[in-house]
């Protein structure tokens, strides 16, 4: 470990100023608060300057990116650039020189202890320390310790990809015990979480996808054996690790993982690999409005699927002997109104808020859909990202009709897990009163949190209707879509029939807001 002298860390300079704990301080130029610098990881933006691929970092590497406009520096075994960091650290540039391309672990330990830096620095992770290769077995045989350990179908089969993008490699291992077959993905890719691995095993057919942004990879074969229907998947979110584990029907020895089905070991853009269905069963049918319901379906036990906020399912229905697909946006059960923790998704059901049209040919055919009925759902898809709104402070939702749906999970999201965000309004356009979704509980909801305001449009109320009355207009938004302060970043979510998102984005521009801050919601 290469280490600095603890004694350099105390910062030198009339600018600092002592902090209460005794941690040197510099005062910081505005715009670089640590509220700043959580934006900025939020704000997608390539912090790492590896465009989310993870290194291995030799000493010789670290020891090169010892610049302030090219600094490495690694603490605790993980390297970190932290040069977009230089100005926000509250030490000041000079302190944090002191460890350029070396170990600082020692140095953070005294100074930084309490500081989370694996949290405060993900976004700068350039990668793990090259370690000796007797590390890897050591690490996946711990994660089966209860079992009898059989490793000699480990590594027996290795799939290792590198033509088809230079800097992605991805790979996978296999290996067994007495009653469980484990399969490993390597994905070098830091963040990845629970909504980028979508695995579903059919029959004996297992297909095991990651999504790396725009890309897939897939691991596809029909098994050796058969294994029980209930399957388990482990995220390893720091190292972008994967692990799926199948319980073995019979405790017998495999000889092989199975056969490679043809897209197996593929990493191709996503746009590029076929839609995947599996059936699920309706589980209920519940009433919103007078034409509208509340779906829930429940997916396979042999399948792990989390719908990401912002994005939809295709349904695909036979109807008149036609095969049919028309796209959904999952909803919550309801509108959580206890924003204390993320909000509880089983991650066995999927809940559809859908508007049955009286000539809707799709829609006629969900409605006669009985519970205990199955229907095809397919992988999920969309450009919404997360990061958009962490970025913003102002969070602005027009919806019209059944265009409420992206904006259920967006409200869950922003209200329980975006900190910065100071306010969250829903302009929410309907025909008449009983058309509007859910207004008890958007009413409930704004008067249990004080950030979110919502205000219903009707064009078509009857003359007892005390609120407003129009369609979308440039008037109504200007009134509505206004920023908390002079230069607070908005985000402004539209959704709704084709023509009203269109005019909404046009007024929207006409009012001055960029591209950036606009998201509509279309196919
Ligand atoms: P359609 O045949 O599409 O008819 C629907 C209505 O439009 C009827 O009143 C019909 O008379 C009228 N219509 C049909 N064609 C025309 C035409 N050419 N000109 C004028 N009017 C016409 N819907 C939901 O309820 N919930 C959701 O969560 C949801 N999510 C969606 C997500 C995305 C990304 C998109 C693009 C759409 C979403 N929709 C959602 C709409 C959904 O996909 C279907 O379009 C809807 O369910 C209607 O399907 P249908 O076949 O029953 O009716
Ligand atoms: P609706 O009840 O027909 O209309 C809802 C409100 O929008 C009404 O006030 C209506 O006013 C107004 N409106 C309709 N067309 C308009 C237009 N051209 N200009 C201005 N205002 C207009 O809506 P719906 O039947 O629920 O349909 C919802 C739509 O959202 C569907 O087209 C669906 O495909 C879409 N959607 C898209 C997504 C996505 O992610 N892309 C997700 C969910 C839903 P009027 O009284 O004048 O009709």
């Amino acid at each position: 470990m290469l280490n600095v002298p603890p004694q350099a860390f105390p910062a030198p300079g009339s600018q600092q100023r002592v902090a209460a704990s005794g941690r040197a301080k510099v005062p910081l130029k505005p715009g670089r608060s640590l509220m700043d610098w959580i934006r900025l990881t939020k704000s997608g933006k390539d912090l790492s300057g590896l465009k989310g691929r993870l290194v291995e970092v030799t000493e010789d590497e670290l020891a090169k990116h010892n610049k302030k406009e090219d600094c490495w520096i690694c603490i605790r075994g993980f390297v970190y650039n932290v040069t977009p960091y230089m100005e926000y650290h509250p030490g000041g540039e000079d302190e944090l020189m002191k460890a350029a391309g070396t170990d600082g672990t020692d140095l953070f330990d005294q100074v930084h202890r309490w500081v989370n830096y694996e949290s405060m620095l993900k976004e700068c992770l350039v990668g793990r320390m090259a370690v000796k290769p007797i590390a890897a077995p050591k690490e996946i045989s711990s994660t089966l310790s209860e079992e009898k350990k059989q490793l000699n179908g480990m590594l027996s089969e290795k799939g290792v990809l590198g033509a088809s993008t230079k800097d992605v490699m991805l790979s996978y291992d296999w290996f067994q015990t007495d009653s469980l077959i484990t399969i490993v993905i390597y994905t070098k890719q830091k963040d990845l979480n629970a909504e980028l691995v979508i695995v579903d095993c059919q029959d004996k057919r297992l297909r095991g996808e990651i999504i790396i942004d725009d890309h897939s990879y897939l691991v596809e074969v029909d098994l050796y054996h058969a294994v029980q229907e209930d399957l388990a998947v482990n995220i390893t979110e720091k190292v972008g690790k994967v692990e799926i584990i199948l319980k073995k029907n019979d405790n017998i020895h495999w000889k092989m993982l199975g056969q490679p089905l043809e897209n197996h070991n593929t990493f191709i853009k996503r746009t590029d690999r076929g839609q995947f269905y599996r059936k699920c069963k309706l589980v209920s049918k519940t009433e919103v409005t007078h034409d509208t319901k509340l779906f829930c379906l429940m997916l396979p036990k042999s399948t792990h699927l989390r719908v990401p906020t912002g994005q939809h399912v295709y349904l695909k229905q036979i109807i008149a002997g036609t095969e049919v697909v028309k796209p959904y946006t999952p909803v919550l059960p309801f509108l959580p109104l206890d924003f204390k923790e993320p909000s509880c998704h089983d991650g066995a059901h999927i809940y559809l808020m859908i508007k049955i049209y009286s000539c809707g040919p799709f829609t006629q055919a969900l409605e006669h859909l009985q519970v205990g009925d199955y229907i095809s759902v397919s992988n999920p898809e969309g450009n919404f990202k997360k990061s958009q709104v962490q970025a913003s402070e102002d969070l602005f939702l027009l919806a019209a009709g059944t265009g409420f749906t992206p904006m259920v999970k967006l409200l869950d999201f922003a209200l329980t897990e975006v900190s910065c965000l100071r306010t969250v309004k829903l302009m929410f356009f309907n025909k008449t009163e009983d058309d509007i979704l859910w207004r008890n509980q958007l009413e409930q909801l704004a008067l249990k949190d004080k950030r979110f305001e919502v205000k219903f449009i009707l064009s078509q109320p009857t003359k007892d209707w005390m609120g407003k009355e129009g369609k979308i207009s440039s008037s109504l938004l200007s009134e509505f879509v206004k920023r908390s302060s002079k230069y607070s970043k908005v985000l402004i979510c539209i959704c709704g029939p084709t023509p009203f998102t269109e005019q909404g984005v046009q007024y929207l521009k006409d009012l001055g807001y960029s591209q950036e801050e606009i998201h509509a919601f279309t196919a």
